[in-house]
């Protein structure tokens, strides 16, 4: 291994909106509540900040490093990832990613495309965006009553632990909607609360995701298009027929779109609890050469590739700091 040895750092975003583009409906001045978007020029910041300071990995300088060739990268490298295939990703690979000539990472769940349903973690989001502190309480009065909020003591503790970032509020009904409802009934209850508002879910999916045109188009531009399941279902939390059935349409739908399978998965989520619990397995299993998680920290020769590391664009500059 040479004195400047690669070690990849890969790094997670999500939403990336303008006050006023988060929403079908203006939501006006409403906070993001839980959600944490980044502005535009934040992001064009510090995609500036990261490629004055490191090499900016190719997928394929990328993949021969998880692979195991140490020297595939000049040194630290970084790697920009891009969960749920959201609309405003087309944007950001044109407008910063392209003129830098970086290519980007995006992880696509399939079924908005398939099924014109957006995933309930989005229809979540929207919600708490657009109801604010009115969000649990509406939330909970559709639930079936068994299913409805009470005394959880050690559930609210481990809420708090694992969303640090949020209140307390949005911590324990984040926790709920991951850990405890029934996805299912998560999915249904968002989808009642966005009619009730108003909003025609696939409408929603068409102003929220990118469409088949568009990532062909990212495919075509030398972007990695990857999997991120079919329904955005923690993989841990699905099993038998229907982790096969998720995990294959996903496959199939990318497949179809880009020519070939997929070889990099983001698990959703991508935290302990979410991730297989033999994801090498998972991997082979599927098909995929590389699982990443969010697991916080720089791959560093032997890694493993099927549980890489990354860390959201909210640690950047604490982590890039220890390269
Ligand atoms: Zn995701």
């Amino acid at each position: 291994m040479s004195a400047r040895a690669g070690q990849l750092l890969l790094v997670n975003y999500h939403y990336i909106r303008g006050p006023g583009e988060f929403s079908v409906r203006d939501p006006g001045e409403v906070r993001f509540a839980g959600i944490h978007p980044m502005l535009p020029a934040e992001f064009a910041a510090q995609v500036r900040m990261l490629a004055d300071q490191f090499h900016m990995a190719s997928p394929a300088e990328a993949r021969a490093f998880v692979e195991g060739d140490a020297d595939a990268l000049p040194g630290p490298s970084v790697a920009l990832t891009f969960d749920d295939g959201l609309a405003e990703h087309a944007r950001v690979a044109a407008d910063v990613l392209e003129p830098a000539g970086i290519r980007g990472w995006f992880f696509v769940p399939s079924k908005p495309a398939v099924e014109r349903r957006a995933l309930a973690v989005h229809k979540v989001h929207w919600l708490r965006a657009t109801l604010g502190p009115k969000f649990p309480a509406a939330f909970d009065a559709l639930l079936p009553p068994i299913w409805r909020r009470g005394g959880d003591a050690k559930g609210e503790a481990a809420a708090r632990r694992i969303y640090p970032y949020d209140s307390g509020a949005d911590a324990v009904l984040k926790y709920r909607i991951n850990f405890t409802l029934p996805q299912g009934v998560v999915d249904r209850v968002a989808s009642e609360l966005l009619a009730v508002g108003g909003i025609d879910e696939a409408q929603f999916c068409a102003r929220t995701y990118l469409d088949s045109a568009a990532l062909r188009r990212l495919n075509k531009a030398g972007h990695v298009v990857g999997a991120h399941g079919h329904s955005h279902t923690a993989f841990s939390r699905l099993s038998g027929e229907d982790l096969d059935r998720d995990v294959n349409a996903n496959r199939a739908f990318l497949r179809d779109l880009t020519g070939t399978d997929p070889y990099w998965v983001s698990y959703p989520y991508g935290r302990d609890w979410a991730v297989p619990e033999d994801a090498e397995g998972f991997c082979r299993r599927f098909g995929f050469g590389a699982g990443i998680t969010l697991a916080t920290g720089w791959n560093r020769p032997g890694q493993s590739r099927f549980r890489l590391l990354r860390i959201n664009t909210n640690e950047v500059n604490e982590i890039a700091a220890a390269a």
